[in-house]
């Protein structure tokens, strides 16, 4: 697995995943996230404690990582990923982490692999379930598995998730980040259910005509409209 990697996201997935990443041995990272520590999802964020609400949490996130991990270097940014600085991210990094919230900045960050070619961890986590797969070039991508952002899907927040789960999956993420997909046009999908304890893996190929991985132009759907991708 190369340097750096950028982890887009420093709660649920990104702590977990971030630590994963360290114990196997990646030196330096970058870790983007906009928000503050919240007192009301300390279960499932382990980088921060009840004394780091109101912190930014990237700040807290790295103080962790870097007392746990003295040879990595983390760089923070405190600023949300957006179609106007994404691809310039993704192209400062070797492998990106998806620990976002958000279905539309999913969608992002899956165009943003495809244009620019640095591999992205999908993962998501709704309740007791969760799905995880690696975006190349190449594909498929996030287009190719749901054609179009859902609507009306709930976050993590508005839902509720299982801290264990993310935990796992974001475990799974930096698994995931050290194996390229064996065939160009074809990932695995995993699909974890925590409430059988059952992983399942579904075979996804690139759609013939994803727009993303046929290489058009990239959009983003925000608020209902396209937003194309800053190039
Ligand atoms: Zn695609």
């Amino acid at each position: 697995m190369s340097d750096p990697v950028l982890v887009i996201g420093a709660g649920g997935l990104g702590c977990p995943a971030s630590l994963a990443l360290a114990q196997a041995g990646i030196r330096a990272m970058t870790l983007v996230d906009p928000d503050v520590v919240d007192g009301s999802n300390l279960h499932r964020q382990p980088w921060h404690h009840a004394a780091d609400v109101g912190r930014p949490k990237v700040d807290s996130a790295r103080q962790k990582l870097e007392r746990a991990f003295p040879g990595l270097v983390v760089t923070t940014e405190q600023r949300a990923v957006d179609a106007s600085n994404a691809q310039a991210l993704f192209e400062r990094h070797a492998l990106v982490i998806d620990a976002t919230d958000g279905v539309d900045t999913k969608f992002l960050l899956s165009d943003a692999s495809v244009l620019t070619g640095t591999p992205v961890i999908y993962a998501g986590v709704l309740r007791f379930e969760g799905l995880a797969m690696r975006i190349e070039r190449g594909g498929p991508c996030l287009r190719c598995l749901f054609e179009t952002p859902p609507v009306d899907v709930p976050t993590c927040a508005q839902a509720g998730v299982l801290g264990s789960m993310a935990g796992l999956m974001g475990g799974l993420q930096a698994r995931l980040a050290r194996t390229p997909n064996a065939t160009e046009g074809l990932a695995m999908l995993h699909v974890v259910d925590g409430h059988s304890l059952t992983f399942r893996q579904v075979k996804v190929r690139r759609r013939a005509d994803c727009r993303t991985c046929n290489g058009e132009r990239p959009v983003v759907l925000r608020d209902g409209r396209p937003v194309e991708c800053a190039t």
